[in-house]
């Protein structure tokens, strides 16, 4: 397993161009390069010129220094163009590879993958989660040293996707609500330590939105709310292309907005939070309690296909509170889009059209005018490969 250390980006630019130490204006247009080759797909150098303004001998000298530094990498054009064709620009899928790794409440998984994010199954471990962190961190350190000595690349990152309140700027778990091993934790640190590679903690909604933006409907969107109503019910904020952290990066906790003064416990310890009946699990809780068997979503949705059960009473009620969140959403944050990751929309053709509607009839109208309503698309793993790659971006410059 190769080890580059935490600041293993900047020496693999400095191995390539020794003579030349980045000043703060280079990595600044670095950082443009790459975000923009993420957000707009392949690119040439003309097209780089046109979306990121920058004047093209530098755009020219800035691409050879990332291809040198193995971030960027150059790619023949589809065929069909006329003329002889300009080579395509991506990032990296060879040379260099990230691991992220999503720890969820009954299973963990974890991926390798190059800096054009592309997952591939044969890269992929998947185990329960275990019952303590001692035994959670093992696990995780056993995988990811599997995962990396099978590359046949420098692994830059570990991205380590968690549910629940993350102190972003200490990497502390500050509440897991739903898995409380992990409160009080500094799972990122824990890890580097034992793995002596750079690992970054990522709240998991806000993963799922960078994901989005990398390879989902959101893609190059700069104004955008992810609402997760899976597990709990997450929310994470993009404006202006920026994650709304907030002052101790607890920003975007929907979930935990009373909307029934008396209703049930939340495991935040509150009663009637948004999530305690606005998810997935809730709808799965509430199907349970009438069918006097316990049963998940995934559950739920399989019986419901084949025709064993009938859900439109929960489906309708969790729609009709999910439809809050949202319309609150596009009232506060006036986005370009909200995306929306559950599989209650798995339940019947029409059920994400109901939540539209229901949203129609709560958000403000010129709010929704010019905002979409979309299905969240990809996994978590995808998302949380995204959100590690994204954090790279992010330590190549500051944003301008
Ligand atoms: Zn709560």
């Amino acid at each position: 397993m190769k080890r580059p250390d935490a600041t293993a980006v900047q020496k693999i630019w400095q191995a390539a161009s020794p003579s030349v130490v980045p000043n703060l204006l280079r990595r600044m247009n670095e950082r443009r390069l790459i975000e923009a080759v993420q957000a707009k797909g392949p690119l040439s150098r003309a097209a780089l010129v046109r979306h990121t303004g920058i004047s093209p001998p530098t755009v020219s000298k800035l691409v050879q220094s990332l291809i040198q530094a193995r971030l960027l990498e150059e790619v023949e054009p589809q065929s069909g163009s006329a003329g002889r064709p300009a080579k395509l620009l991506r990032l990296a899928g060879k040379g260099v590879c990230i691991v992220a790794a999503v720890v969820d409440l009954k299973q963990c998984s974890l991926a390798a993958a190059g800096l054009d994010g592309t997952l591939r199954e044969d890269r992929v471990v998947r185990f329960p989660t275990p019952d303590d962190y001692a035994q959670l961190l093992q696990t995780l350190v056993d995988h990811v040293r599997q995962l990396a000595s099978a590359e046949n690349a420098a692994t830059l990152a570990l991205g380590l996707c968690i549910p629940g309140l993350i102190d972003r700027r200490r990497q502390r778990v500050l509440l897991s609500a739903n898995l409380h091993l992990l409160d009080g934790q500094r799972p990122a640190a824990d890890l580097q330590r034992r793995l002596n590679i750079p690992v970054v903690l990522l709240h998991e909604t806000d993963a799922l939105c960078l994901g989005q933006r990398a390879f989902g409907p959101a893609r190059g969107l700069d104004d955008l709310v992810l609402i997760d109503a899976a597990g709990g019910l997450g929310m994470a904020v993009m404006i202006g292309g920026q994650l709304l952290a907030g002052y101790r990066g607890l920003a975007g906790e929907i979930g935990h907005l009373t909307v029934e003064p008396h209703g049930r416990p939340c495991g935040c310890g509150n009663v009637g939070c948004l999530e305690t009946v606005a998810s997935d699990a809730t709808l799965a809780e509430r199907v349970s309690q009438r069918i006097g068997q316990t049963v998940n979503i995934d559950q739920v949705v399989e019986m419901v296909r084949r025709g064993t059960l009938q859900v439109d009473a929960e489906l309708n009620q969790t729609l009709d509170y999910l439809a809050i969140g949202v319309a609150g959403a596009v009232n506060i944050f006036n986005p370009a889009a909200v995306l929306i990751h559950g599989r209650m929309f798995d339940l019947c053709d029409d059920a994400f059209d109901r939540l539209r509607a229901s949203v129609a009839r709560r958000a403000l109208t010129p709010s929704l005018a010019e905002c979409r309503i979309l299905r969240a698309s990809g996994g978590k793993l995808q998302s949380a490969v995204a959100a590690t790659i994204s954090h790279l971006t992010s330590v190549l410059g500051p944003k301008v």
